[in-house]
């Protein structure tokens, strides 16, 4: 379970999330929406501990993320997390890319790892390209072995940050399919997405971001059918 309190966030001057309070249970999949700059891809570092929080309480399975003497990298071995755009290693075949976080940070075989990491690809229906070079796959492609690589870490959450956002549009339906399933197969997950679509299919609730503010959560038919927050009306009015 992660159980974000009163999180309070700032960069400089800047007010960037104005006490977040949202649980999110095992087996739940979120989605967060919301203007740029509202604060969905801060909340994501925050929760993994990438950055520190100025108050509020961020605790992921009893784990207070950001007290004193929490091991985050025992804790981010726990939660994967996706990115636009994950640079992968150009001179190393996907198979090899996937297989180095378990190798070096989980401390697995070589033999181990390569299983890990085969079972992982073959997951995301890359079984063909493992030994291709990441420079010869398409964007798609890519972002799947990104999910790959987070998955080979045996996550049991796992963070999405609009991974379909740099995309050729023939391209996202791909990446899309495979974050349907992992939600189908009861992972945990928050996604932040700009693909409202998707976001109605397979989320349980769905959160809207409003400058550094949860303005609305509620289940997906709720909140696309009937928003409650002007602000909620007004962005849907303008993705629509
Ligand atoms: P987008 O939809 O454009 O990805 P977002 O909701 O993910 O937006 P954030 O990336 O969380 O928004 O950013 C919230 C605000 O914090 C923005 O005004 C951004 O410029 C600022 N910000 C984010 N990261 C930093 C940083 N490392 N240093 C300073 N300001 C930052
Ligand atoms: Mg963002």
């Amino acid at each position: 379970m992660i159980e974000i309190e009163n999180v309070h966030k700032s960069f400089g001057e800047l007010k960037v999330l104005k006490g977040i309070d949202l649980t999110v249970s095992k087996g739940e999949v979120l989605t967060v929406i919301g203007g740029s700059g509202s604060g969905k891809s801060t909340l994501l570092t925050c929760i993994n501990g990438l950055e520190p929080i100025d108050s509020g309480r961020i605790v992921v399975d009893g784990t207070d993320v950001h007290a004193r003497g929490t091991d985050l990298n025992k804790l981010r071995r726990k939660i994967g997390i996706v990115f636009q755009q994950w640079n992968a290693f150009p001179h190393l075949t996907v198979l090899e890319n996937v297989m180095l976080a378990p190798r070096k940070v989980l401390g697995l075989s070589k033999a181990e790892a390569e299983e890990t990491a085969v079972k992982q690809l073959t997951h995301v229906g890359l079984a063909e390209k493992l030994s291709v070079y990441p420079s010869r796959m398409s964007g798609g492609q890519q972002q799947r072995m990104a999910i790959a690589r987070a998955l080979a870490m045996s996550p049991e959450y796992m963070l999405f940050d609009e991974v379909t956002s740099a995309l050729d549009p023939m391209l996202v339906g791909e990446v899309l399919d495979t974050l349907r399933m992992l939600a189908s197969e009861g992972m945990t997950m928050i996604c932040v997405t700009h693909e409202m679509k998707f976001a109605r299919e397979v989320s349980d609730r769905v959160a809207f971001f409003h400058q550094g503010i949860m303005a609305e959560i509620a289940a997906p038919e709720q909140l696309f059918d009937a928003p409650q927050h002007p602000e909620t009306k007004k962005f849907l009015a303008a993705t629509h």
